[in-house]
């Protein structure tokens, strides 16, 4: 099964490109969970930012932003927010809280002020990081939490 995405066949090419960098088994998980991704023009993505991810009603969507300077990357970003709410919201749950705290104190070093904005971001980012094979800290507790999920 596939992860439906909609917008114009540029820009669906890159996101498409992004997603063959996950897991199969992760990418079957989000489809089968009814994931889509939506790339709008200009402006729409709610909260102004290149990419958000929302759940409601049932209906897991990420919503990207057409001009995103990064959209590979914000792709496998939100697609970690996806994963996080597909397998039961890890990110909120006390295991991960600690390793967030951890990252923080002793960590601190090896991630952006982005990633350690909260419990979330930095699961997000983690994801995107492992997925686009992007960190060489692959030792770090929050990616050894990761992997395996
Ligand atoms: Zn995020």
């Amino acid at each position: 099964m596939q992860i439906p995405i909609f917008g114009s066949s540029r820009e669906v090419s890159i996101v498409a490109d992004s997603l063959a960098r996950i897991p199969p088994a992760t990418r079957s998980r989000l489809a089968d969970a009814g994931l889509t991704i939506h790339i709008v023009s200009g402006g729409q993505v709610p909260g102004g930012g290149e990419g958000v991810t929302t759940s409601g009603r049932g209906v897991l969507r990420i919503t990207l932003a057409a001009g995103a300077p990064r959209l590979a990357h914000t792709t496998l970003h939100e697609v970690g927010h996806a994963f996080d709410f597909v397998i039961g919201r890890p990110s909120e749950k006390e295991a991960w809280q600690q390793i967030y705290h951890e990252s923080y104190r002793k960590f601190g070093f090896y991630f952006s002020h982005m990633m350690l904005k909260d419990p979330g971001e930095l699961f997000a980012c983690c994801c995107a990081n492992l997925w686009a094979d992007a960190t060489e800290y692959r030792w770090l507790p929050a990616y050894q939490f990761i992997e395996p999920l």
